[in-house]
């Protein structure tokens, strides 16, 4: 790049976000063998939600409680390394990092004919006020790249989100019962969202992009929307699937 990028690098070498390790000069946040480490997640997985299986098509969970979205596929299982990534790339801005990621789950869309052959992208949106203050949406990020790769369009302004949510990452504490934490999820997105222009998304296959997916509800909620928009199918693309 520049001579004071080169300088800055010789005095202050970049080290993987992870490992600590000097990064080769090819390395960028993260190193390669970190980056490669991902535990992605291969079959057999839920026809549904994407989660392993111990080779049903689809799991319990799935079969209790069906989701609105006919099918998600997941990079990584939401374990430790997966989490690391998404928080640097969230947290952190490491946005090329997004990129990255996102080249990865665009490799998993366009090895699943049925998904790839959808007609647009949609990223879950935030709320403007949280957008303004982080500076950018993640998913969008991720969106905006997987449609840079398979040739199929993003639309970013139709569903948006009006109403203001907690991160629910705060209904994740240990104290709180599975059902009870999925019940507070579920009502903390409960009507969050709405299409702005339902000619945009109507008899559209869409595939709507997140960064993690924990219970379903925030997916679930958009793609209610989506549908009640005149949508004719949804699916989820993500980093991570708890
Ligand atoms: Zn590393
Ligand atoms: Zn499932």
């Amino acid at each position: 790049m520049s001579f004071l990028h080169d300088f800055l690098n010789f005095i202050f070498p970049p080290h993987c976000s992870i490992c600590k390790k000097y990064l080769e000069a090819d390395e960028k946040i993260v190193c390669n063998e970190c980056f490669n480490g991902i535990p992605v997640i291969v079959p057999p997985f839920c026809a549904r939600c994407g989660k392993p299986t111990g080779g049903e098509n689809v799991c319990n969970d799935c079969i209790k409680n069906p989701h609105q979205f006919t099918r998600l596929i997941a990079l990584s299982e939401y374990g430790d390394v997966a989490r690391d990534f998404v928080l640097l790339f969230k947290n952190r801005q490491k946005l090329s990092l997004g990129k990255r990621l996102a080249s990865l789950m665009a490799v998993l869309i366009k090895q699943d004919e049925f998904i790839f052959s959808a007609d647009v992208i949609i990223p879950v949106p935030i709320h403007r006020v949280v957008r303004r203050q982080r500076g950018f949406n993640q998913s969008e990020i991720l969106a905006t790249e997987i449609s840079k790769i398979t040739g199929i369009p993003m639309i970013n302004d139709t569903l948006v989100q009006v109403k203001r949510t907690q991160p629910q990452k705060s209904f994740s504490g240990k104290d709180l019962d599975r059902e009870v934490r999925k019940e507070k999820r579920t009502l903390n997105v409960k009507d969050a969202f709405t299409v702005k222009n339902s000619e945009a998304v109507k008899n559209k296959r869409i595939i709507v992009v997140d960064d993690v997916c924990t219970t379903g509800a925030t997916l679930d909620e958009c793609s209610r929307e989506l549908y009640k928009a005149g949508a004719e199918d949804v699916y989820a693309v993500v980093i991570a699937k708890v």
